[in-house]
This record gives C-alpha cells, structure tokens and sequence, in this order.
C-alpha cells in the first residue's frame, strides 16, 4: 500500500458541495424532521420522506449519468446521508441502501443488468436492497447457506437472508447465493431478484431498539428462478463484489453516524444556553462547556476521516487504484459510529432527565447511533479488516 500524498488527500468539499448541502439540509429540515419522531414512535416507513428524496432527486444520487443518474461523487452521496440522518436516521437509509443494492450492479454488473435496474433506481420508481446476511452467516458472511443452482438458462434460489433492510418495500435485491459448495467464498455468486419473482417473500418486521423508520426483514427465498443473465459478474465472484461494494458503502455509514451526531451536537447546544440551573444557562459551566468541546472535536475527527474516505472511494470509482481504501472504509465507519454513540450519549447527558425521555429527539438518536456499530460488519470486524490492511 502507498502512503503518498496525492490530490485526494487534499480533498475537501467543494462550492458544489456547501451547495448541495445547504440544499438537502432546507428539504430535511422541512419535510423530513416534522416527522422523525412519528415515525420512529409508530415504527412505520417515513413515506414522506421517500416522496420529498424522490421529488428532489436526492434517492440515489450516486446512480451514473449514463443511466439516468445525478452521478453524484462520493463525497456528495456522504453529504446527501449526513444532512438526511442529522434529523431521521431511519431516513437515511433511502439513499444509503439504494447504494449498497445496487452498488455490486455497477461495480460488477453486465451492460445489460445496469440498463435494466439502474435506470427504474435512479427516476424513483424502485428502491435497491442489499442481501448478504443469514440467521447462521453474519460476521462469517461466507458461511452462507443460500444455494443457487443452475438449471439450464435460470439458476433455482432456495434459502433464507435475514436482516434485510428496506425488504418489501425495494422492487430490487441483491443477493448472494452458494453456486459451488466446495469453494466457500470463491463459490458465491451474486443475482438480482425481484420482489415480483415467484417465490418471493418476507418475514415480519423486526422490533428494533432503533431505526425504527426503517423496515428489516428476512427475505424468503423458495424455489425462485432467475434468468441467468441476472448474474452480477461471473459465477463465483459474488462475496468478491459483496466485499468489494462494503469497502465504498462503510463510508455511508459513516455518514449516517456524522448526521446523527452532529443533530445532537445541535440540539444539546441549543439546549443549555436556554435551560437555567444555580441562576444561570447551564452553558455557562465550564464542565458543560468541556463535554460540548470533546463531542464537537470527536465529530470533526470523524468527519476528516470519513471525507478522507471519500475520496479514495471516488479515486475507486474513476478507475485509480484501491489500495488503501479496504482501511479507509473500515476505519471510518468504526471510529465515526463510536464516535456517534459517545456524542449521542453525551447530548442525552447535558439534557439530565429531559434527555431521557421521548419529548426530546436525544435518546431517539442515541437508539439510533448503536446500529452504526453493528450494521455492515461490526466494530470487532472492523478492526479485524484495518488489521489486515494496515496502512
Ligand atoms: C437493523 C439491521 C439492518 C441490517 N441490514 C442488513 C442488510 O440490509 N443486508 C445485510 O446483508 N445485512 C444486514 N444486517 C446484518 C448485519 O450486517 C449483521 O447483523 C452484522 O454483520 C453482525 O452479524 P450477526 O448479527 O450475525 O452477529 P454475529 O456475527 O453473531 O456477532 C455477534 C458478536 O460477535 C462478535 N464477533 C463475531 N466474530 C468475531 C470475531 N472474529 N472477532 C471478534 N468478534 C467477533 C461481533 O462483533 C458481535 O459483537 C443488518 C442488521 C441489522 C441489525
């Protein structure tokens, strides 16, 4: 791995990029925070922010030019997800998984498949999930049991994926399959499924601590047969692109960490210049004051890495070199989701009792934090792949 300093190392956002911000951070503000709490209270999709991301073509911004996309970069997709999670992080999950869904299509997709399913992703007509995880295959994603069996021009899906987010509510799925038993993770192949395919359907929704908004199911699949031209890339490439599409969706999470933490941050400083105690505004005590000043260093701390990530993702997706974005990807989604939970946790703190009750959005978005430590490899994992690819 080279640890030159090249121009991405300088990367910082852009004109276009405090553009974009401003703009998705009026719209969240206006048609996705009023309903954050509902949302997460009734723990039902937020409807309204699908409709206000698809009417601002902000759903699936990293979708290509070429097929109908805004071709956002990767920095500008990480925006588009920090400004949506700073008021709902189950919000969030719109353009965060329509990336990881459909992510192995462009990276490994025919020109046939990206036609196909990314042009219906990027107009809004269908959301993109994303199935690798199994009731017996999390952190040991290749130990997968899902088969995939050929049978003349289709293959025969027979298995269960469990933890699918976005699952009955996305018209498209990636999913991962056993092709060859006796290869492990070179014989995994990867399709695209429709809902609509026969033999499609969906557990219950899962009761989470958080995220609420955002539907996890498990995906039933018994006896589904897809064309074979469904195949992203050649047979036994799958968990390679399943792998290869976390290394550029770890910085989305990262992202949604950023978002959730800076919306403390926000809240909890506008909280103690008006809560008074002992006289006066509680932000007047230099203990209140060092807490705030440790949460916003940390989260700078962690926006630097993940804007650093960014850019090598983007380096990635203009054809440069991979190197060190395996490590990149993984240190940023560990250390800003750890970050997000102590910033979280710290706002609901500097709001005492308040903060611990449902009038307040702070113990929603400390609920809302601990997925980022778990979701798309857990933290332990994290570290597992950072230690294999040190810089
Ligand atoms: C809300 C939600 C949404 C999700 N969405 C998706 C999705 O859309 N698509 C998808 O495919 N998956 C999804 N997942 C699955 C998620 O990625 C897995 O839950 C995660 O990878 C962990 O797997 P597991 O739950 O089986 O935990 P396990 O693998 O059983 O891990 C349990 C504990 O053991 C630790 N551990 C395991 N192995 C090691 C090791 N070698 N060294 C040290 N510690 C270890 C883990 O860190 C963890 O603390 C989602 C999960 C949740 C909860």
């Amino acid at each position: 791995m080279t640890s030159s300093v090249n121009d991405f190392d300088l990367y910082r956002p852009s004109e276009e990029h405090d553009m974009l911000r401003d703009a998705v951070r009026s719209l969240a503000e206006a048609k996705i925070a009023p309903y954050a709490a509902e949302v997460d209270e009734e723990a039902r999709f937020p409807q309204e922010a699908l409709d206000a991301l698809v009417a601002n073509d902000l759903h699936a911004v990293h979708v290509p030019e070429s097929y109908g996309g805004s071709g956002a970069d990767a920095l500008a997709t990480v925006i588009v997800i920090e400004e949506v999670s700073r008021v709902c992080a189950s919000s969030s999950l719109i353009p965060a998984v329509n990336k990881l869904g459909s992510l192995p299509v462009i990276l490994s997709g025919s020109e046939e498949l990206k036609k196909k399913y990314l042009a219906p992703l990027a107009k809004g007509d269908a959301m993109f999930s994303y199935c690798l995880s199994e009731p017996d295959a999390g952190s040991d994603a290749a130990g997968m049991k899902t088969k995939a069996v050929r049978d003349g021009d289709f293959y025969v899906l027979n298995g269960v994926k469990r933890w699918i987010t976005n699952a009955g509510v996305s018209e498209y799925y990636t999913v991962m399959a056993v092709t060859d038993p006796e290869k492990r993770s070179k014989g995994i192949s990867a399709f695209v499924v429709e809902k609509s395919d026969p033999g499609v359907s969906f557990g219950a929704p899962e009761k989470k601590l958080g995220i609420k908004g955002s539907p996890t199911r498990e995906v039933y699949l018994d006896n589904v047969r897809v064309p074979a031209d469904r195949m992203i890339g050649a047979e036994g490439t799958g968990f390679a692109t399943a792998m290869k599409t976390l290394d550029h969706t770890r910085i989305t999470i990262a992202a949604q960490a950023l978002g959730i933490a800076q919306g403390a941050l926000d809240y909890a400083k506008g909280y103690v210049q008006e809560r008074k105690q002992f006289g006066k505004p509680i932000g007047d005590f230099q203990g209140v004051q060092f807490m705030l000043a440790d949460m916003a260093m940390k989260l700078e701390a962690a926006r630097q890495l993940t804007y650093a990530a960014a850019a090598r993702s983007e380096r990635v997706a203009l054809g440069g070199g991979k190197e060190d974005l395996t490590f990149f990807g993984a240190a940023a989604k560990c250390y800003a989701s750890d970050a997000a939970m102590e910033i979280t946790t710290d706002a609901v703190q500097l709001l005492g009792g308040y903060g611990y009750t449902r009038d307040y959005p702070l113990e929603r978005m400390m609920r809302d934090a601990k997925i980022t430590q778990i979701y798309e490899g857990t933290n332990q994992v994290q570290r597992i792949v950072m230690a294999r690819n040190l810089p």
